[in-house]
Protein backbone atom coordinates (compact mmCIF):
# COMPACT_ATOMS: atom_id res chain seq x y z
CA UNK A 1 0.00 0.00 0.00
CA UNK A 2 1.38 3.37 -0.68
CA UNK A 3 1.39 5.84 1.62
CA UNK A 4 -1.52 8.21 0.32
CA UNK A 5 -3.47 5.01 1.81
CA UNK A 6 -2.77 5.45 5.45
CA UNK A 7 -4.82 8.75 5.76
CA UNK A 8 -7.66 6.25 5.85
CA UNK A 9 -6.21 2.99 6.84
CA UNK A 10 -4.26 3.13 9.98
CA UNK A 11 -4.10 -0.72 10.70
CA UNK A 12 -0.74 -2.20 9.96
CA UNK A 13 -1.82 -4.97 7.71
CA UNK A 14 1.48 -6.96 7.31
CA UNK A 15 1.82 -7.03 10.93
CA UNK A 16 -0.01 -8.10 12.74
CA UNK A 17 1.76 -8.85 15.72
CA UNK A 18 2.65 -5.50 16.00
CA UNK A 19 -1.21 -4.16 15.70
CA UNK A 20 -2.08 -6.57 18.76
CA UNK A 21 1.28 -5.52 20.90
CA UNK A 22 0.02 -1.80 20.56
CA UNK A 23 -3.46 -2.17 21.20
CA UNK A 24 -4.24 -1.31 24.97
CA UNK A 25 -7.25 0.53 24.07
CA UNK A 26 -6.03 3.70 25.05
CA UNK A 27 -6.05 4.65 21.40
CA UNK A 28 -2.16 6.47 21.86
CA UNK A 29 1.13 4.12 21.08
CA UNK A 30 3.15 5.91 23.86
CA UNK A 31 2.27 7.46 26.85
CA UNK A 32 -1.30 8.09 27.34
CA UNK A 33 -2.18 5.57 29.66
CA UNK A 34 0.96 5.06 31.15
CA UNK A 35 1.37 1.30 29.63
CA UNK A 36 3.82 1.93 26.85
CA UNK A 37 6.91 3.03 27.37
CA UNK A 38 10.27 3.36 24.93
CA UNK A 39 11.38 -0.24 25.30
CA UNK A 40 7.61 -1.26 24.88
CA UNK A 41 7.02 -4.65 27.17
CA UNK A 42 6.48 -7.83 25.03
CA UNK A 43 2.70 -9.75 24.17
CA UNK A 44 3.02 -11.88 26.55
CA UNK A 45 4.29 -9.25 29.57
CA UNK A 46 1.57 -7.20 28.66
CA UNK A 47 -1.32 -9.83 28.69
CA UNK A 48 0.19 -11.45 31.83
CA UNK A 49 0.34 -8.22 33.53
CA UNK A 50 -3.35 -7.19 32.46
CA UNK A 51 -5.01 -10.17 33.34
CA UNK A 52 -3.40 -10.19 36.94
CA UNK A 53 -4.63 -6.73 37.21
CA UNK A 54 -7.72 -7.40 36.60
CA UNK A 55 -8.28 -11.63 38.01
CA UNK A 56 -4.85 -12.42 39.28
CA UNK A 57 -4.45 -15.02 41.11
CA UNK A 58 -8.00 -16.43 39.97
CA UNK A 59 -7.10 -17.56 36.76
CA UNK A 60 -4.79 -19.79 37.79
CA UNK A 61 -7.83 -21.58 39.38
CA UNK A 62 -10.14 -23.71 37.83
CA UNK A 63 -14.21 -23.07 37.59
CA UNK A 64 -15.13 -24.87 41.12
CA UNK A 65 -11.63 -23.03 42.71
CA UNK A 66 -13.03 -19.12 41.28
CA UNK A 67 -15.71 -19.73 42.81
CA UNK A 68 -15.22 -21.43 46.22
CA UNK A 69 -11.93 -20.23 46.65
CA UNK A 70 -10.89 -23.33 48.28
CA UNK A 71 -8.78 -26.30 46.47
CA UNK A 72 -11.38 -28.78 45.73
CA UNK A 73 -10.71 -32.07 43.68
CA UNK A 74 -13.29 -32.23 40.69
CA UNK A 75 -14.24 -35.44 41.01
CA UNK A 76 -14.85 -35.55 44.61
CA UNK A 77 -16.87 -32.30 44.26
CA UNK A 78 -19.02 -33.37 41.71
CA UNK A 79 -19.76 -36.24 43.59
CA UNK A 80 -20.95 -34.57 46.84
CA UNK A 81 -22.60 -32.39 44.59
CA UNK A 82 -24.67 -34.38 42.57
CA UNK A 83 -25.62 -36.98 45.62
CA UNK A 84 -26.74 -33.45 47.42
CA UNK A 85 -28.80 -32.34 44.34
CA UNK A 86 -30.27 -35.59 43.89
CA UNK A 87 -31.37 -35.68 47.79
CA UNK A 88 -32.24 -32.56 47.01
CA UNK A 89 -34.36 -33.27 43.95
CA UNK A 90 -35.82 -36.60 45.50
CA UNK A 91 -34.23 -38.16 41.91
CA UNK A 92 -32.79 -40.95 43.79
CA UNK A 93 -33.16 -44.04 41.50
CA UNK A 94 -34.69 -47.29 41.69
CA UNK A 95 -34.45 -50.45 39.51
CA UNK A 96 -36.84 -49.59 37.64
CA UNK A 97 -36.35 -46.13 36.49
CA UNK A 98 -32.22 -47.14 36.38
CA UNK A 99 -31.93 -45.44 33.31
CA UNK A 100 -33.81 -42.44 33.61
CA UNK A 101 -31.90 -41.89 36.82
CA UNK A 102 -28.47 -42.41 35.08
CA UNK A 103 -29.73 -39.55 32.97
CA UNK A 104 -31.09 -37.46 35.93
CA UNK A 105 -27.45 -37.81 37.20
CA UNK A 106 -25.73 -37.08 34.47
CA UNK A 107 -27.80 -33.99 33.83
CA UNK A 108 -27.20 -32.95 36.98
CA UNK A 109 -23.68 -33.25 36.73
CA UNK A 110 -23.22 -31.14 33.57
CA UNK A 111 -25.11 -28.73 34.85
CA UNK A 112 -22.98 -28.64 37.64
CA UNK A 113 -19.56 -28.76 35.43
CA UNK A 114 -21.56 -25.86 33.84
CA UNK A 115 -22.47 -23.97 36.67
CA UNK A 116 -18.72 -23.86 37.90
CA UNK A 117 -16.57 -23.78 34.81
CA UNK A 118 -14.05 -21.21 34.30
CA UNK A 119 -13.91 -17.81 31.89
CA UNK A 120 -13.86 -19.48 28.42
CA UNK A 121 -10.62 -16.80 27.52
CA UNK A 122 -8.81 -18.56 30.13
CA UNK A 123 -9.34 -22.34 29.05
CA UNK A 124 -7.39 -24.78 27.14
CA UNK A 125 -8.40 -26.60 24.19
CA UNK A 126 -9.29 -29.54 26.20
CA UNK A 127 -11.32 -27.65 28.60
CA UNK A 128 -12.93 -25.28 25.75
CA UNK A 129 -13.71 -28.88 23.94
CA UNK A 130 -15.49 -29.97 27.29
CA UNK A 131 -17.54 -27.50 27.86
CA UNK A 132 -18.67 -27.55 24.04
CA UNK A 133 -19.57 -31.36 24.52
CA UNK A 134 -21.23 -30.79 27.92
CA UNK A 135 -23.34 -27.96 25.53
CA UNK A 136 -24.28 -30.35 22.72
CA UNK A 137 -25.29 -33.13 25.36
CA UNK A 138 -27.28 -30.82 27.22
CA UNK A 139 -29.26 -30.29 24.07
CA UNK A 140 -29.63 -33.43 23.03
CA UNK A 141 -31.01 -35.00 26.61
CA UNK A 142 -33.33 -31.40 26.50
CA UNK A 143 -34.73 -31.76 23.17
CA UNK A 144 -34.12 -34.95 21.65
CA UNK A 145 -32.38 -32.94 18.83
CA UNK A 146 -28.96 -33.14 17.93
CA UNK A 147 -26.85 -30.07 17.45
CA UNK A 148 -23.26 -29.43 16.15
CA UNK A 149 -20.75 -26.80 18.08
CA UNK A 150 -17.50 -25.82 17.44
CA UNK A 151 -14.78 -24.50 19.53
CA UNK A 152 -12.44 -23.64 16.68
CA UNK A 153 -9.82 -20.95 17.75
CA UNK A 154 -8.28 -18.24 15.70
CA UNK A 155 -6.37 -18.64 12.94
CA UNK A 156 -3.09 -17.95 12.33
CA UNK A 157 -2.59 -14.83 9.64
CA UNK A 158 -5.90 -13.83 9.48
CA UNK A 159 -7.48 -10.75 10.38
CA UNK A 160 -11.14 -10.09 9.41
CA UNK A 161 -12.53 -6.94 8.09
CA UNK A 162 -15.83 -5.84 6.39
CA UNK A 163 -16.61 -3.61 4.21
CA UNK A 164 -19.86 -1.97 2.67
CA UNK A 165 -20.68 -0.08 -0.57
CA UNK A 166 -23.56 2.55 0.36
CA UNK A 167 -24.37 2.93 -3.24
CA UNK A 168 -25.62 -0.45 -3.78
CA UNK A 169 -28.00 -0.90 -0.47
CA UNK A 170 -31.17 -0.38 -1.81
CA UNK A 171 -32.45 -1.03 2.37
CA UNK A 172 -34.20 -4.64 1.17
CA UNK A 173 -33.23 -5.80 4.85
CA UNK A 174 -32.16 -9.51 3.68
CA UNK A 175 -29.22 -9.03 5.63
CA UNK A 176 -30.95 -8.42 8.82
CA UNK A 177 -33.55 -11.56 8.42
CA UNK A 178 -30.32 -13.62 7.14
CA UNK A 179 -28.74 -12.66 10.65
CA UNK A 180 -31.54 -13.11 12.81
CA UNK A 181 -32.02 -17.02 11.43
CA UNK A 182 -28.33 -17.48 11.33
CA UNK A 183 -27.44 -16.74 14.72
CA UNK A 184 -30.32 -17.87 16.81
CA UNK A 185 -31.78 -14.65 17.99
CA UNK A 186 -34.68 -14.10 19.71
CA UNK A 187 -38.27 -14.31 17.79
CA UNK A 188 -40.12 -12.88 20.60
CA UNK A 189 -38.25 -9.77 20.99
CA UNK A 190 -37.50 -9.07 17.39
CA UNK A 191 -33.88 -8.63 18.55
CA UNK A 192 -31.36 -7.75 15.28
CA UNK A 193 -28.11 -7.18 15.21
CA UNK A 194 -27.85 -5.49 12.37
CA UNK A 195 -29.63 -1.90 12.00
CA UNK A 196 -30.34 -0.30 8.50
CA UNK A 197 -30.81 3.18 8.45
CA UNK A 198 -32.46 5.22 5.96
CA UNK A 199 -31.20 8.74 5.16
CA UNK A 200 -32.28 11.23 2.95
CA UNK A 201 -30.19 12.55 0.11
CA UNK A 202 -28.12 15.81 0.98
CA UNK A 203 -27.99 15.64 4.26
CA UNK A 204 -24.87 14.23 5.15
CA UNK A 205 -24.69 10.93 7.03
CA UNK A 206 -27.18 12.11 9.77
CA UNK A 207 -28.46 9.54 12.29
CA UNK A 208 -30.41 11.41 14.58
CA UNK A 209 -32.84 11.95 11.51
CA UNK A 210 -32.20 8.43 9.78
CA UNK A 211 -35.37 6.28 9.93
CA UNK A 212 -33.95 2.74 11.56
CA UNK A 213 -37.75 1.39 11.78
CA UNK A 214 -39.20 1.89 7.84
CA UNK A 215 -42.26 0.17 6.69
CA UNK A 216 -42.58 0.70 3.17
CA UNK A 217 -41.31 -0.20 0.03
CA UNK A 218 -37.98 0.30 -0.73
CA UNK A 219 -35.81 2.12 -2.16
CA UNK A 220 -37.33 5.02 -0.69
CA UNK A 221 -37.43 8.13 -3.65
CA UNK A 222 -34.65 10.76 -1.91
CA UNK A 223 -33.30 8.40 0.22
CA UNK A 224 -30.43 6.22 0.79
CA UNK A 225 -29.43 2.89 2.91
CA UNK A 226 -26.32 2.66 5.30
CA UNK A 227 -26.17 -0.58 7.66
CA UNK A 228 -24.60 -0.73 10.47
CA UNK A 229 -23.42 -3.84 13.08
CA UNK A 230 -20.64 -3.99 15.70
CA UNK A 231 -17.60 -3.04 13.93
CA UNK A 232 -15.12 -4.90 15.92
CA UNK A 233 -13.27 -2.18 16.72
CA UNK A 234 -9.04 -3.20 17.16
CA UNK A 235 -9.63 -1.33 20.21
CA UNK A 236 -12.76 -1.68 21.54
CA UNK A 237 -13.85 0.37 24.47
CA UNK A 238 -16.76 -2.18 25.32
CA UNK A 239 -13.92 -4.31 25.96
CA UNK A 240 -11.95 -2.22 28.09
CA UNK A 241 -14.96 -1.60 30.91
CA UNK A 242 -15.89 -5.27 31.26
CA UNK A 243 -15.83 -5.83 35.13
CA UNK A 244 -15.42 -9.59 34.60
CA UNK A 245 -13.79 -9.94 31.41
CA UNK A 246 -16.45 -11.45 29.83
CA UNK A 247 -16.05 -9.66 26.21
CA UNK A 248 -12.40 -9.57 24.25
CA UNK A 249 -10.94 -9.06 21.33
CA UNK A 250 -9.50 -12.65 19.70
CA UNK A 251 -6.32 -13.05 17.74
CA UNK A 252 -8.60 -12.95 14.48
CA UNK A 253 -9.51 -9.61 15.51
CA UNK A 254 -13.36 -10.59 16.52
CA UNK A 255 -14.59 -9.02 19.51
CA UNK A 256 -16.66 -12.38 21.35
CA UNK A 257 -18.26 -12.12 24.37
CA UNK A 258 -18.67 -15.50 26.48
CA UNK A 259 -22.27 -15.59 27.35
CA UNK A 260 -21.72 -17.80 30.91
CA UNK A 261 -18.99 -15.39 32.04
CA UNK A 262 -21.16 -11.87 31.78
CA UNK A 263 -22.94 -11.19 34.28
CA UNK A 264 -25.07 -8.64 32.42
CA UNK A 265 -24.10 -5.22 34.15
CA UNK A 266 -24.39 -3.33 30.23
CA UNK A 267 -21.07 -1.48 30.93
CA UNK A 268 -20.21 -2.42 27.48
CA UNK A 269 -23.19 -1.48 25.81
CA UNK A 270 -22.74 2.07 27.25
CA UNK A 271 -19.23 2.12 26.15
CA UNK A 272 -20.04 1.37 22.22
CA UNK A 273 -19.75 4.38 20.46
CA UNK A 274 -21.48 2.61 17.61
CA UNK A 275 -24.89 1.14 19.18
CA UNK A 276 -23.53 -2.73 18.14
CA UNK A 277 -24.71 -4.80 21.02
CA UNK A 278 -27.98 -6.03 22.25
CA UNK A 279 -29.27 -7.09 25.97
CA UNK A 280 -31.63 -9.81 26.22
CA UNK A 281 -34.55 -8.83 28.79
CA UNK A 282 -35.76 -11.93 28.15
CA UNK A 283 -35.27 -16.01 27.74
CA UNK A 284 -34.41 -15.53 23.43
CA UNK A 285 -37.06 -18.14 21.94
CA UNK A 286 -36.23 -19.86 18.86
CA UNK A 287 -38.80 -22.68 17.54
CA UNK A 288 -37.28 -26.02 17.51
CA UNK A 289 -37.52 -26.30 13.66
CA UNK A 290 -35.64 -22.76 13.25
CA UNK A 291 -32.90 -23.31 15.34
CA UNK A 292 -29.77 -23.19 13.41
CA UNK A 293 -27.94 -26.12 14.61
CA UNK A 294 -24.01 -25.30 13.40
CA UNK A 295 -23.11 -23.90 16.31
CA UNK A 296 -20.11 -21.72 17.78
CA UNK A 297 -19.20 -21.17 21.34
CA UNK A 298 -18.25 -18.12 20.97
CA UNK A 299 -21.30 -17.12 18.51
CA UNK A 300 -24.63 -18.66 17.40
CA UNK A 301 -25.30 -20.78 20.32
CA UNK A 302 -28.42 -20.36 22.37
CA UNK A 303 -27.96 -18.16 25.02
CA UNK A 304 -29.87 -17.75 28.72
CA UNK A 305 -31.48 -14.45 29.89
CA UNK A 306 -29.50 -11.34 30.92
CA UNK A 307 -26.74 -11.34 28.82
CA UNK A 308 -25.22 -9.30 26.16
CA UNK A 309 -25.43 -10.23 22.19
CA UNK A 310 -23.68 -9.13 19.16
CA UNK A 311 -22.90 -9.57 15.77
CA UNK A 312 -19.61 -12.00 15.82
CA UNK A 313 -18.90 -11.28 12.05
CA UNK A 314 -20.50 -15.07 12.07
CA UNK A 315 -17.50 -16.82 13.88
CA UNK A 316 -19.34 -20.37 13.38
CA UNK A 317 -19.08 -19.16 9.38
CA UNK A 318 -16.00 -16.81 9.09
CA UNK A 319 -13.92 -19.39 10.91
CA UNK A 320 -14.95 -22.07 8.50
CA UNK A 321 -13.62 -20.10 5.45
CA UNK A 322 -17.41 -18.76 4.45
CA UNK A 323 -18.67 -15.61 4.23
CA UNK A 324 -20.80 -14.23 7.01
CA UNK A 325 -24.87 -15.04 6.66
CA UNK A 326 -25.12 -10.97 5.61
CA UNK A 327 -22.80 -10.79 2.91
CA UNK A 328 -24.06 -13.89 1.80
CA UNK A 329 -27.52 -12.64 1.93
CA UNK A 330 -27.29 -9.27 0.20
CA UNK A 331 -29.05 -8.91 -3.21
CA UNK A 332 -27.07 -6.50 -4.49
CA UNK A 333 -23.65 -7.46 -3.59
CA UNK A 334 -23.24 -3.96 -0.88
CA UNK A 335 -21.34 -6.41 1.29
CA UNK A 336 -17.83 -7.42 1.26
CA UNK A 337 -15.99 -9.55 4.08
CA UNK A 338 -12.74 -11.26 4.46
CA UNK A 339 -8.93 -11.33 5.73
CA UNK A 340 -7.31 -8.19 6.08
CA UNK A 341 -3.60 -10.04 5.91
CA UNK A 342 -4.42 -11.40 2.60
CA UNK A 343 -3.39 -8.91 -0.44
CA UNK A 344 -4.92 -11.09 -2.67
CA UNK A 345 -8.67 -10.82 -0.78
CA UNK A 346 -11.40 -8.87 -2.28
CA UNK A 347 -11.49 -6.34 1.36
CA UNK A 348 -8.26 -5.65 0.46
CA UNK A 349 -9.05 -4.78 -3.20
CA UNK A 350 -12.07 -2.96 -1.73
CA UNK A 351 -9.57 -0.73 0.70
CA UNK A 352 -6.61 0.05 -1.65
CA UNK A 353 -8.79 1.00 -4.66
CA UNK A 354 -11.60 2.57 -3.36
CA UNK A 355 -12.26 5.66 -1.06
CA UNK A 356 -13.27 4.33 2.09
CA UNK A 357 -14.14 5.41 5.48
CA UNK A 358 -15.12 4.35 9.23
CA UNK A 359 -17.38 5.99 11.75
CA UNK A 360 -15.95 8.38 14.21
CA UNK A 361 -12.58 7.48 13.41
CA UNK A 362 -11.47 10.60 15.74
CA UNK A 363 -12.26 8.09 18.55
CA UNK A 364 -9.38 6.13 17.66
CA UNK A 365 -11.75 2.69 18.33
CA UNK A 366 -10.62 1.55 14.47
CA UNK A 367 -12.95 -0.23 13.69
CA UNK A 368 -12.46 -2.63 11.27
CA UNK A 369 -15.94 -1.88 8.82
CA UNK A 370 -15.22 0.36 6.48
CA UNK A 371 -17.88 2.15 4.11
CA UNK A 372 -17.65 3.08 0.48
CA UNK A 373 -19.19 3.90 -2.87
CA UNK A 374 -19.19 3.42 -6.11
FE1 LIG B 1 -17.23 -3.03 20.84
FE2 LIG B 1 -19.03 -1.41 19.71
FE3 LIG B 1 -16.59 -1.66 18.61
FE4 LIG B 1 -18.34 -3.70 18.49
S1 LIG B 1 -18.57 -1.66 17.52
S2 LIG B 1 -16.14 -3.84 19.06
S3 LIG B 1 -19.42 -3.50 20.44
S4 LIG B 1 -17.06 -0.78 20.63
FE1 LIG C 1 -19.10 -7.55 30.50
FE2 LIG C 1 -21.54 -8.67 30.20
FE3 LIG C 1 -21.23 -6.39 31.65
FE4 LIG C 1 -20.96 -6.37 28.97
S1 LIG C 1 -22.85 -6.83 30.11
S2 LIG C 1 -19.62 -5.34 30.47
S3 LIG C 1 -20.00 -8.38 28.58
S4 LIG C 1 -20.39 -8.44 32.12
Amino acid sequence: MGDSTKKWFSLNLNSKEKQSSDSCGCGKTTGGCNSHTEDSISDDAFMEAAVNASIGEERHKDGFEQVFDVKMDRRSAFKKLTASLMIGAGAVSTSCSMIAGEETKEKAQIDWEEQFKGNYKLMSNEEKKGTVDRLVRSYQMRTGKNISMSSKNAEEDVLFGYAFNISKCQGYMDCVNACVEENNQDRNSEMQYIRIHEMKDGKGFNFNEADDNYYHEVPAEGHFYMGTQCFHCDNPPCVEVCPVQATWREDDGLVVVDYDWCVGCRYCMAACPYDGRRFNWSKPEVPEAEVNKNQHYLGNRLRKKGVMEKCTFCVQRSREGKNPACVEACPTGARIFGNLLDPESTIRWVLENKKVFRLKEDLGTEPKFWYFMD
